[in-house]
This record gives structure tokens, sequence and C-alpha cells, in this order.
């Protein structure tokens, strides 16, 4: 098994070359089971953002542009081989990055990043435009354009997957990306990059740039020959590159966080509710942007709910994530763990109880027990803020429109999740339900052919699916005079 990255520093890949940072800048990349230090890694600065947007630009006027449509659809089904062929090493460099246990990353983000690879590297050559019959004396049709440089910038929590949600479509409308992945897990991004070389996708088509979110994200954001920033992170972030992508209108999307309801009612399939409600909130060790954290179980089962949610809880097979055992791997880093840990004192604090959990596990790495709170209220603040961590909030519900208000009633509006055997029931809530995504008798599962993302706090726009193509697509009108 890999415990270090290698002894080399891993260098920034701009216009088709690994380089050290121009001021020569590097950062540690830690692994979060054990605290050590796995590598070193270049770390970009704004003179170093710019060379990556220069190349990019450079690609988008040049090669890319030339390319047939089909022919990069092509070089990204090459690159889906690569990965296939080299899954070893990208699974195991994520888990000591990222902590993610290799069983996972192995069932759920290698395939999902082949599933979003393959699909888009097919839809390439089908970003067809419209004949529009609006007059008789002129042809007037749509094109779709590739936008141009993207930036893609990126979390910690699902390094390979969400980076290949980004980068997938833009390749495919034919855009080229400078791609930031997150400070503390960089590692498989630049990897990536690396295979896009080798599958032959012409220098500075992916650019990827590790750094810090204040230096080089904030560089992209404000970079002038950056057309198009797709984000997936905090909302205190997102609203700074919202800021931030005015000064030339920089078309945005974004990605961040929730507070998800997970609604169990007394004619659900208990078992499988309980069960999905578990995973719901501990998979990932619960840093996941659409995790079920506000899990509403109604009066009349409310306390068998915690107790076998806790049951469950009870029951994960913690540990080293290289084991294939292990179903839940530490938080990301100290600061995360501190963070879950100040929460789990303040729910504390507000008198929910804590019925499992609670605590961190062990002294070495940055492990935290799932965590179970039940007597939770509505207004306390381990009901209303996001959390990144495996802590559920289990809280009492009345009837149907009292679990409507709950399950409405914070600032995000990202997804949530229904159990009944009530059709009417289901109906009515997933059509009063606010969210992007509602699940009815299952938790958690996303497809790359279904439209993803929130609204409110939890940020604007929509990924995969078509909405992709038009988040890098720009449509043109050609109107052709022909006389009648
Ligand atoms: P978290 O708080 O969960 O770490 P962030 O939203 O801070 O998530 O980080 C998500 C991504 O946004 C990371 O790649 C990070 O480096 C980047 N980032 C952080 N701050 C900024 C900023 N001011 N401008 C652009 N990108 C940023």
């Amino acid at each position: 098994m890999l415990t270090r990255a290698s002894d080399q520093t891993h260098n920034l890949l701009i216009d088709g070359r690994r380089m050290p940072a121009l001021s020569g800048r590097t950062f540690d990349t830690v692994n979060p089971a054990t605290g050590e230090v796995i590598a070193k890694v270049a770390e970009a600065g704004a003179d170093d953002i710019d060379a990556a947007v220069r190349s990019a630009r450079a690609a988008f006027e040049g090669p890319w542009k030339r390319m047939r449509a089909a022919d990069r659809g092509q070089l990204m089904l090459k690159l889906a081989e690569l990965i296939r062929r080299d899954e070893d090493e990208l699974v195991n460099l994520e888990s000591i990055d990222s902590g993610k246990p290799v069983s996972a990353i192995r069932r759920q983000d290698l395939p999902a990043v082949l599933d979003t690879l393959t699909y888009y590297a097919g839809m390439a050559d089908k970003i067809n435009g419209q004949v529009i019959p609006a007059r008789t004396d002129a042809l007037t049709y749509t094109v779709r354009e590739p936008l141009g440089v993207v930036a893609a910038i990126i979390p910690w929590n699902f390094p390979l997957m969400i980076g290949m949600w980004k980068i997938a479509p833009a390749l495919a409308c034919g855009c080229t990306v400078v791609l930031k992945p997150a400070e503390i897990t960089p590692l498989t991004a630049l990897k990536i990059g690396e295979l896009a070389l080798e599958a032959g996708f012409p220098a500075g088509v992916l650019n990827v740039v590790p750094g810090f979110g204040k230096v080089a994200g904030q560089a992209l954001v404000d970079h002038p020959d950056v057309d198009k920033i797709t984000f997936t992170g905090s909302p205190v972030v997102g609203r700074q590159i919202l800021q931030g992508a005015s000064g030339n209108l920089k078309r945005v999307t974004l990605e961040l966080g929730g507070k998800s309801a997970n609604i169990i009612f007394p004619d659900a399939d208990l078992d499988a509710a309980v069960k999905a409600a578990g995973s719901g909130i501990f998979f990932n060790t619960g840093q996941v942007c659409s995790a079920g954290s506000r899990i509403l179980a109604h009066e009349s089962i409310y306390d068998e709910v915690v107790q076998r949610l806790a049951a469950r809880a009870d029951s994960t097979r913690i540990g080293n994530p290289q084991e294939t055992s292990t179903a839940m791997g530490p938080l990301v880093s100290e600061v995360q763990m501190k963070r879950v840990l100040d929460y789990i004192e303040i729910g504390r604090n507000e008198g929910a109880r804590v019925v499992t959990g609670g605590s961190r596990h062990g002294d070495v790495g940055y492990f935290v027990k799932p965590t179970v709170f039940a007597d939770v209220e509505h207004q306390m603040r381990i009901s209303q803020e996001e959390i990144f961590g495996p802590v559920a909030t289990v809280i009492k519900f009345t009837d149907e429109a009292d679990a409507l208000r709950l399950a409405n009633g914070t600032v995000y509006s990202l997804a949530a999740g229904v159990w009944s055997a009530d059709i009417g029931r289901v109906h009515r809530f997933a059509r009063d339900l606010k969210a992007g995504t509602v699940w009815v008798n299952t938790y958690g599962p996303t497809d790359i052919r279904l439209p993803w993302g929130g609204s409110r706090d939890s940020g604007f726009g929509r990924e995969h699916g078509d909405a992709a193509i038009e988040n890098f697509t720009e449509q043109k009108v050609v109107w052709i005079q022909t006389g009648k």
C-alpha cells in the first residue's frame, strides 16, 4: 500500500508541462488518517494562474478549436481507458490524500468518474444548433459555441468525482480548463492532468494548479481572461466568487452547502429507511453536500428511529481507510475535525442529547465517532447549520404540515428525502419540498444523466445531464438574408 505519494514535489501542470511554482513555494499535503505529510506540492501564485490561463486561451483558440468534436470525444474515451489502467494508483492516492476508504472509492467514486467521462465523451459530437424558421426572407439558425476558458474550483470531499463533473462537460463542449483542486487534496487532480496529456489532449487544454483558495482561487476568479467559473464548495466562498466574478461578468455555477431533511413516516419500510438514513449521513464521514443531516421522524416512531440509527452508528467500521473492510475514514483535516467536535459541543450546550458517539475516535488521525443527536429542536444551530461531519440530528414531527415546515425551514435547498408508502403523500412532498432533488423511498443516489444543484444558500445553476452543456456553451444566431 502506498503511504507516501512520492518524494518529489508534485509540480503544477501548465501548458503540458510539470513545473514548480514561479515563486518556488511548496506546501505539504497530509494523510488525515495518520496526520503524516505524504507529499510536497507546488503552490500556485497569481503569476502561475496567469500562465495557466494564457495557456488555456492559446489552446482554446488553437488546436482545440480546430479539432473535430468527435475527436474530442475519442480523446475523452482514451482518458477513461487510462484511468481504468491506473485505477489502483488513483484509488490509493485519493485515499491517502483525503482519508476516504479505498472500498468506497472503488465502489462509488471511480465508477462515477468513468460514467461521467464516457457520458460526456458521447455528447461531444451531439451539441447541435437549430434551424428556426423565423422569416420567409432569411435562413435563421443557432449554433452552440464553447464559452472559452473555464476555471474549475473544486472541494476536497470528492476530489476525483467532482473534478470530473466539471472537466468532462467542459471539454466535451470544446472549452479549455484550469482546474484548481482544494489545497488539502491536490494529488489526484494532478494525476488526471498527466493522464490527459498521455491520452493526447493538446497542451493547455487541461491545466492543473494546486494552491490556496485566497491566492490561486482568487486569482482565477479575478482573472479577466477567464470566461466561466464552475465552483463547488462553501456558501461563504461561493458569495466571494460571485462578487469577484462581476469584474468581467464571468458566468458562474455554484454548488454550495446543504442541511437536507430525510423525512420518515410511520408507514415507511423502517428497515430500509433507517439503513438509508444511516448511510445518508455517515457516508464519506458526513462530508457530503447532500448529506441527510436532519432526520425527521414521526413522533410515533421517533424513539425507534433514534435507537436503530444509533445501533447502525455503533456498528460502523471506522478505521484505516486503506483496509478494504473499513466503512468510515477520518475527517479530511484537523481543522475539519475540530469544527465537527465544536458543533457536537454546541449541540450539547443547546440541550440536545448525544445518543451515541459525540467524541473523537482514537488519538491518531482526525477520526470522529459517528454521532446521533436526539431531542433536537428545529431552531438549534446543529439543526440549521451545515456541520459536514458524521453527525445526525433526529427531529420529531407531528403531521405532514409540521414535517414540511421543518424540512423547508433552513437557508438551504439542495436535496431532501421522504419515506412513505402513501402515494398521495409522496406526490405532495415531491411537489412541496424545496430542493433540487427529492428522493422518495431512497436517499442519496446521483446519476450524471440527471440535473444536480440547488437554490438559495445551496447555490444556483445545474450540473450534469444536458444542463452542463448549457453551462459551457453560448448560443449564437446566424441570420442569412435570402430574399423572398
Ligand atoms: P471548505 O470550507 O469546505 O474547505 P471552501 O469553499 O473553502 O470549502 O473550498 C472549496 C474550494 O474553494 C477550494 O478549492 C478552495 O481552495 C477554494 N477557495 C477558497 N477560498 C477561495 C476564494 N476566496 N476564491 C476562490 N476559491 C477559493
